[in-house]
């Protein structure tokens, strides 16, 4: 049985605008042309942290050890909140993790979200897509991956990896990879706000329990 939701960060519960303005300022470059680049690596399927060397290729500092943006929770997407506490109000679990380095996931915790825990890649030391993330995810709160469901924007890292990590996928339609993957093949479960998931976890319960 599901017992257990794992939230992806970027995009799904954080709106990165301010974040990526943080860096375009950090970097000395227009915010468009680092927008652009990032949704040119995205619409190509390409590790978007190669922004770096793109945008300043006269600069290199270890991505990991960089970080100008301080999260607050008026980043937080506006049906994020809402929906954390109604999906644990229905006695779920509920996990927030993402691809983050652990000085990211440490912002994280500062916003103390109504959630059981928070993790990253950073502290679990695989990313996503890699199983071993999911496997870990799990593993933290004491559930098997069957036992959970994965809630995320990019269908590579959020839908395929957590699928192939025994997660079942629920694709949120935001931010620029979640409107490129869109129409995506591998996406059943999908919703295009936050504040539809806690109807679509009863659903999936329910199947469950007349299957
Ligand atoms: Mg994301």
């Amino acid at each position: 049985m599901r017992t257990t939701v794992v939230f992806d960060v970027g995009e799904t519960l954080v709106d990165e605008t301010g974040l990526w303005a943080s860096w375009a300022q950090e970097l000395g470059v227009p915010a468009f042309t680092l927008y652009g680049v990032l949704g040119g690596l995205a619409a190509h399927g390409e590790d978007h942290r190669r922004f770096l060397e793109l945008v300043r290729p006269d600069l290199s500092w270890p991505y990991e050890d960089k970080q100008p943006f301080q999260l607050t929770a008026a980043y937080l997407y506006p049906d994020a909140l809402e929906c954390l506490r109604a999906v644990k109000a229905d006695g779920w679990t509920v996990v927030v993790g993402g691809n983050q380095p652990a000085t990211f996931q440490r912002l994280v915790e500062q916003l103390d979200l109504p959630v059981d825990l928070v993790t990253s890649s950073g502290a679990l030391g695989a990313e996503k897509p890699d199983p071993a993330f999911f496997h870990g995810v799990a593993a933290a709160v004491g559930v098997r991956p069957e036992q959970c469901v994965h809630v995320g924007d990019r269908v590579d890292n959020d839908v395929i990896g957590a699928r192939a990590g025994g997660m079942l996928p629920v694709h949120v339609v935001r931010g620029p990879w979640g409107v490129l993957h869109a129409g995506n093949p591998a996406v059943d479960l999908q919703v295009r706000s936050l504040a539809e998931l806690p109807a679509l976890l009863g659903k999936v319960r329910q199947a469950e329990s007349s299957a």
